[in-house]
């Protein structure tokens, strides 16, 4: 399976750092990366969509949305639609991040109507799921993790897999320099995985993508991806900057 390595720019950047961060990534000639198994995308902020996809262009480089709203269009001031995000060009969307879930009280079955929306326009969406340091503590993180799938992805159809992405990304990790080790990350795949199965049978739950979040860098980012359930990494603070950003991607080479 293919490893992807996408960056979740946050609400960071501006047009300017946008052009340096292309004119890196395109100064290491990033031809190769499809052919050595690597697929790699960034999520900038709504407003830089499609000027991202202009700097990228004749690059191997996705670009992707951060949020979406579930309606087709109508009285949802502040929003976007999949429909607007195609036109932009956005291949992915990230759904479920633990930010929005904590300061937009997302619920999990609002982040299903999301996923289901995007899948029904034919755009990829990355679920985010992951555990607070508090309910890791109270050793509750795979069930945590698999209320949050059950709550997203309950009712949608097996099929939806070969679009489907998932992250796990544990809060306690996020931005804050504490990755999960290698084997806490095996684990809770490996959980996810299992979860998948009962839901969709094996051959469509091993197609899922399983990518890792939580403060990956080019330094511990070898050592996550030689994991048998982690096919990639979701990053945030790395993926800001090209060299950081380009150290990720090169640990996943094959
Ligand atoms: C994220 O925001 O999805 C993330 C993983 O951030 P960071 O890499 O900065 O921890």
């Amino acid at each position: 399976m293919d490893r992807w390595i996408v960056g979740n720019w946050k609400m960071n950047g501006s047009l300017p750092e946008l052009t340096a961060f292309a004119d890196g990534l395109r100064r290491a000639a990033p031809g190769g990366w499809g052919a050595r198994g690597v697929k790699v995308a960034v999520c900038p902020p709504f407003p830089y969509l499609a000027a991202t996809q202009r700097a990228f262009e004749g690059m191997p480089l996705g670009v992707g949305a951060q949020n979406v709203h579930p309606a087709a269009s109508g009285a949802f001031t502040g929003e976007i639609s999949t429909k607007m995000l195609k036109e932009v060009g956005a291949q992915l969307c990230i759904v479920g991040h633990s930010e929005r879930r904590a300061q937009f009280h997302e619920s999990n079955a609002f982040i299903g109507e999301k996923l289901r929306a995007l899948l029904d326009a034919g755009i990829r969406p990355i679920l985010c799921v992951g555990e607070t340091l508090a309910e890791r503590e109270g050793g509750k993180q795979a069930a945590v993790v698999q209320e949050q799938l059950d709550g997203c992805l309950r009712g949608t159809a097996a099929a939806s897999s070969a679009a489907l992405l998932i992250a796990y990304e544990p809060v306690w990790a996020i931005g804050t320099g504490r990755t999960a080790s290698a084997a806490q990350a095996q684990e809770m795949h490996a959980s996810i995985r299992a979860w998948l199965e009962t839901q969709w049978g094996k051959t469509a739950a091993q197609s899922v993508p399983l990518m890792y979040g939580g403060s990956v860098t080019a330094q511990n980012a070898a050592g996550l991806f030689a994991e048998p359930d982690v096919q990639g990494a979701l990053v945030g603070g790395a993926s800001l900057k090209a060299d950081s950003f380009l150290g990720i991607i090169n640990s996943a080479l094959r």
